[in-house]
């Protein structure tokens, strides 16, 4: 049985883990492996809206009488019925611990509501493809909207919020949040897999000082599943994925050991194939015998092209992947 997480609200001021990771430097980062090859005028469109329309729109005003929304479950059912009229399929509520938050930065509300889309299989069905490295723009401002929207309801009834967009130059890491609120499990490519959605989907998250009951991680079985199947490591062009779980990773929050990609062998790969996800589509979640696409169809298995394999670089040179470090009195703490 879980302990209640909200016995333990954190501080207001979330100060991140002085050992955790520092923000994604985005440019640094295309600089580390090679620069920017992938060239689509689609995404660029796309990127254009994202920066110089969503960004003008995070913040706004807040109502001057805070609404008394009842208790925190009354708070949490009546945010996520607004993330899914916003259009989210996925939402959750966490808190937030400084784990969660970037080395370096710090945030002033403890309650994160997580949001998530689903990408169209059909755009993955070749991988690494132009369609592909759409889809995931396109769902990247999709979700935007739902941030922003979901930000402003919060304030219309008089709470603060801060939008955490789903694309980057975020002050938190919304993967162990997401795994925080109930979205699925860490799977052995780094992503979380939901039980019926498997890992296609991207996150965005608002932050907020409303009291909001949190959600529960999940244990669906996920985590065993991926220690019998290896499609996602077998598909890797790059090599990147492992074949055993890394203690020195930190535990998920079902008490798994993580799965660590090799982000040297990965990003260089990911940074000149369209972003790749070859592991995503590929995953053997999404092909289960109930799997289906977004139309309810059976989903094929894609094509994988295998491209010519850029030289690894040095992984904590670029961008470690966070651990999921969490301490003994976290109440997230899960040790197997
Ligand atoms: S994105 Fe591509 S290169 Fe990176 S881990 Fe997934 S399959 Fe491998
Ligand atoms: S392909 Fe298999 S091992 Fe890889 S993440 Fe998906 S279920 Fe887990």
């Amino acid at each position: 049985m879980h302990e209640d997480p909200s016995a333990h609200i954190p501080l207001p001021v979330i100060q991140g883990d002085p050992h955790g990771p520092a923000p994604f430097p985005w440019q640094a980062w295309y600089e580390g492996v090679g620069g920017r090859t992938i060239k689509i005028a689609e995404a660029d469109r796309i990127l254009e809206r994202i920066y110089n329309d969503q960004y003008q729109r995070f913040e706004g005003p807040i109502a001057e009488q805070a609404r008394d929304l009842g208790s925190p479950a009354a708070g949490a059912a009546w945010i996520k019925q607004r993330a899914r009229l916003h259009g989210a399929d996925l939402v959750g509520i966490a808190m937030v611990e400084p784990q969660d938050v970037y080395r370096g930065r710090h945030v002033e509300h403890a309650m994160a509501i997580v949001v998530g889309q689903r990408m169209a299989y059909e755009a993955f069905v070749t991988v690494p493809s132009e369609d592909a490295a759409i889809e995931c723009l396109r769902i990247y401002e999709s979700l935007g909207e739902v941030v922003i929207a979901l930000a402003q309801d919060l304030r219309d009834a008089g709470w603060p919020a801060v939008v955490e967009h789903p694309i980057g130059d975020s002050s938190v890491l919304h993967i162990p949040l997401a795994l925080k609120a109930g979205f699925g499990e860490l799977g052995r490519h780094g992503s979380i897999i939901h039980p019926d959605l498997g890992p296609l989907f991207r996150i965005g998250s608002v932050l907020t000082s409303l009291p909001l009951q949190p959600d529960q991680p999940i244990d669906a079985g996920i985590g065993a599943f991926c220690d019998r199947c290896q499609a996602c490591r077998m598909f890797c062009p790059a090599d990147a994925i492992p074949d055993q779980r890394s203690p020195e990773a930190g535990a998920d929050p079902q008490g798994n050991d993580r799965y660590l990609v090799d982000t040297g062998k990965c990003f260089p790969y990911f940074a000149r194939r369209n972003y790749c996800s070859a592991c995503l589509a590929t995953c053997a979640y999404h092909h289960k015998q109930w799997a289906v696409d977004q139309h309810g169809q059976p989903a094929p298995y894609p094509s994988v092209p295998f491209g010519t394999v850029p030289p690894a670089m040095d992984p904590e040179g670029a961008h470690p992947y966070p651990k999921l470090r969490r301490d003994e009195a976290s109440p997230y703490h899960r040790k197997r």
